[in-house]
């Protein structure tokens, strides 16, 4: 890095942090991301873009920074230099000595934003945008364990990735870090030992998808239940009406407390368990989302207060939880269903949430616009929002872009395996009704990620994409995608800017 030296000369003569600043600032040809400038003890760290990758380089051995850094060491104007890989372990070492690197509890945030960043390549352009939005706070790294697989990532990387871009674009109001839908004990486990501030607990595979018609089904699982559980629910809720402090009336007849009971007490006592256990050690400094919404229909305002009644009267504090709303919130697509009808339901489960002091958190909220409003003026900005695929997405508009011949390719991979895809999304989209790409121009191209089909088919193949292997075991896509966009860093952090942007200005945060 020849180029560096002019840089390094001007740190050798003692430059100050602003003025250097302001040096790679008006010099871009240098690579210095110029937010990423700091200090620790004497010695000064930036990062600096290469043709292929980004690196930290460490300038004066004076700070014990230097020496706990893992890179190459050479000297400049008698400055030791070491320039290093955006490791896991150097990320480590930057959480050491940069306390606003470190992802932490939003939990006295009124409002927040998860961003989910599939590729690791986000999260700059998305800080770029928060710095706009003071008032809402990021989670960066969120991801759950069917994403982590299909990318081929794991939870200590995605938070890696975060730290950087934090370091890189300098952003000091903090922000979360979410091991989102997690079902295992170990996962949480994991995620907590990596230092994740947010457990979203996916209790689906605890609900049972009941219909009230189901009589005998719904009498078989409520006598499955120990008789002492069965007369604390029967004390508590049967025949009781609940007026709640936010103006909600809920009212328990025997039946309506044994149809929830059979749906819901095993999660109830999944998240219990799994609240005493891994998160109120840590309760201080992790928020802890209850996630419900994974299922057959939409959750009952009635089941919401069921089961949060039951979690906080337990001692559970509960930061965040997602029901399942009425009408579809598919991956990467605008709400489907009655406007009016989500309205009135979302008036019932914000009521619930703040009679008990929580966030309603809305997942699958990429590309909601159509409720955004609604939510933005119901909540009030407190709530919690997650988005993952669309961020995905609009890297695939980069490449688009920047690489047509690449899209092109990857468009034809993914109709191809399309149904390999569907076994872990349900989409409505079909593959039928997308045009031929032989009959669309590159400049036609952009086109697709305005349309709901192919904005699905790219949504779900994601990671077929990224693990996709040639004969030769080598990747077929998943380099070529990382070099266009850490080639075009500037225009996919102005894509997400614009698209995620949107969102926040619909809420109204
Ligand atoms: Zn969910």
């Amino acid at each position: 890095m020849v180029e560096l030296s002019k840089f390094i000369d001007q740190i050798a003569a003692g430059q100050d942090l602003a003025a250097l600043k302001q040096q790679a600032q008006a010099d871009p040809a240098l690579g210095i991301y110029p937010a990423s400038l700091h200090e620790a003890g004497g010695t000064v760290l930036f990062m600096v873009k290469t043709a292929t990758e980004k690196k930290l380089v460490a300038v004066g051995d004076d700070g014990p920074i230097f020496a706990e850094l893992s890179g190459e060491e050479s000297t400049e104007q008698g400055l030791k230099v070491k320039t290093c890989d955006l490791t896991v372990e150097n990320s480590l070492v930057i959480r050491k000595y940069f306390a606003f690197t470190n992802p932490r509890s939003l939990a006295n945030e009124p409002t927040s934003f998860g961003v989910g960043d599939r590729l690791g390549l986000a999260s700059p352009g998305h800080l770029r945008l928060f710095k706009e939005h003071p008032n809402v706070r990021p989670v960066l790294a969120q991801q759950s364990v069917r994403e982590l697989n299909l990318t081929g990532r794991d939870f200590r990387g995605v938070l890696a990735d975060a730290v950087w871009a934090v370091f890189q674009e300098d952003y000091r109001l903090g922000y979360g870090a979410d091991g989102d839908h997690l079902k295992e004990l170990a996962d949480i486990k994991t995620a907590l030992d990596e230092g994740y501030t947010m457990i979203t607990l996916d209790c689906s595979e605890h609900i049972n998808n009941l219909h009230p018609d189901q009589q005998a089904e719904i009498d078989r699982l409520y006598d499955a239940l120990a008789p002492e559980e069965r007369a604390k629910l029967e004390e508590h809720f049967s025949g009781k009406t609940f007026n709640l402090k936010t103006g909600l009336s809920l009212t328990f007849t025997p039946e309506a407390l044994k149809l929830n009971a059979a749906i819901y007490q095993k999660a109830v006592n999944f998240a219990l368990r799994v609240f005493n256990e891994f998160i109120k050690p840590v309760q201080d400094r992790v928020d802890f989302e209850v996630s419900i919404d994974e299922t057959a229909t939409p959750t009952d305002p009635l089941s919401h207060f069921f089961v949060a009644e039951q979690l906080i009267n337990a001692g559970v504090k509960v930061n965040s939880m997602a029901p399942r709303f009425c009408g579809e919130f598919q991956k990467g697509i605008d709400y489907i269903g009655d406007v009016k009808q989500f309205e009135a339901e979302y008036i019932e489960h914000t009521k619930i949430a703040e009679h008990f002091g929580y966030k309603v958190s809305i997942h699958s909220g990429s590309d909601k616009f159509a409720v955004f409003p609604i939510i933005g003026r119901i909540s009030k900005g407190h709530v919690h929002v997650k988005t993952a695929g669309t961020n995905w997405l609009e890297a695939v508009k980069v490449i688009i872009a920047a690489d047509p011949g690449l899209y092109r390719e990857m468009h034809e991979y993914a109709l191809k395996h399309l149904e390999e895809a569907k076994k872990y999304y349900v989409i409505s989209g079909d593959p039928e009704r997308i045009p031929a790409l032989s009959s669309l121009s590159d400049a036609e191209l952009p086109e697709l990620m305005e349309k709901d089909d192919s904005r699905q088919l790219i949504h779900i193949t994601y990671g077929l994409l990224l693990q996709a292997k040639d004969e030769n075991g080598q990747s077929l896509f998943r380099d070529r995608i990382y070099q266009c966009l850490h080639q075009n860093e500037d225009l996919y952090a102005e894509f997400l800017k614009k698209h995620i942007g949107k969102h926040l200005e619909l809420l109204g945060f």
